[in-house]
């Protein structure tokens, strides 16, 4: 028998109608009927929100992990229905709140109201839940029958139902006709920790797009602001520039104080600091290299790692780290 806990947040698979638009409105109850789960799987369901991801914050990821945390002790895996717009976010964050943890967590939602005809909503759920009970740890998102590891997915399309892709990694597995789980790969041997505390969420990081004719001055009136940490997403392999608004000299100056990390607008491939003087100038100037990792993974990895200290070089050495599979190990 196996016992799988399934956890509400809304979004559009809890959606009905309302005046201003799709809103959340069913409870995690409303969707037992929509499944059809082998005899030897028992779910029960706790509903945390009733939000669209959008207004999803910090905050409450905090209070998810808490809900996780409790209910990973007391059954053998837990599924998270959320919204698809900021699933990735969740995603990532619990993935570094729970690596090495020994029971798996998966988030899923849909891109239609699991009570509408035609909805990707019972099978995205079935399939959840089917992976939850499967005893492989990890944090994934299972969605449109793949399997996606929590912190190497992105929304990609807005309303197809294969939204999401894995762009530098591959898929974690399938669910093959909502019946069978398959994974791609071995299962990668963890530390199978039982229990972790949740570090506090709340440092601001900004997460700002590079474009071309940035102000340089703006970089320092981030931290100014408030903010403790800054992911930059340059050019191409992480490239800065530092002729005319010489972005290169203000993460000089900010790095011995503040964390910056580079990461890249190209959807594949990764930085590369090293490869062009505008890279390799920013990267001796302080800026620490994001590797391959996705946008939401860099950013909910430096709010984690901002939760256990504000030291830079810790931070950097954190980010040379891989905790969860979130970025390809050089
Ligand atoms: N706006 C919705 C949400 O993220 C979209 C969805 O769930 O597909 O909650």
């Amino acid at each position: 028998m196996k016992r799988v806990l399934l956890l509400t947040t809304g979004g559009t698979i809890s959606c009905g109608t309302s005046v201003q638009g799709l809103s959340p409105q069913l409870a995690g109850a409303e969707f037992l009927p929509y499944l059809s789960l082998p005899a030897d799987i028992v779910l029960e369901v706790k509903d945390i929100f009733q939000l669209d991801s959008t207004n999803l914050q910090p905050a409450h990821w905090e209070t998810i992990a808490e809900v996780v945390s409790e209910g990973i002790k007391q059954y053998d895996g837990v599924v998270i229905a959320h919204g698809t717009d900021t699933m990735a976010y969740t995603s990532s964050m619990l993935s570094y709140l729970f690596y090495g943890m020994n029971k798996p967590v998966v988030l899923t939602g849909s891109q239609l109201p699991i009570s509408e005809n035609g909805s990707d909503g019972p099978g995205n759920l079935q399939d959840a839940v089917l992976t939850a009970a499967s005893g492989r740890a990890g944090v994934f998102v299972a969605f449109s029958g793949r399997i996606f590891y929590g912190a190497r997915v992105h929304k990609a399309f807005t309303k197809k139902f294969d939204a999401f892709i894995s762009p530098n990694a591959p898929q974690a597995g399938e669910v093959e006709n909502h019946q069978k789980v398959i994974w791609r790969d071995e299962v990668v041997p963890c530390c199978m920790v039982e229990q972790r505390n949740v570090p506090s969420l709340n440092s601001p990081v900004l997460f700002l797009k590079l474009v071309p004719g940035m102000k340089a001055g703006l970089l320092s009136s981030v931290f100014s602001a408030g903010y403790r940490g800054l992911v930059l997403e340059a050019f191409g392999a992480g490239n800065v520039p530092f002729l005319g608004e010489d972005l290169v000299e203000e993460i000089r100056r900010i790095s011995a104080q503040f964390p910056v990390v580079v990461c890249t607008q190209c959807q594949y491939g990764g930085v590369d600091l090293s490869l062009y003087s505008t890279g390799a100038l920013a990267l001796e100037a302080g800026a620490i290299p994001a590797g391959d990792m996705t946008p939401e993974a860099v950013y909910t990895k430096l709010i984690w790692a901002l939760g256990q200290t504000e030291r830079v070089s810790l931070i950097r050495r954190m980010f040379e780290t891989v905790y969860c599979n979130e970025m390809t190990k050089e």
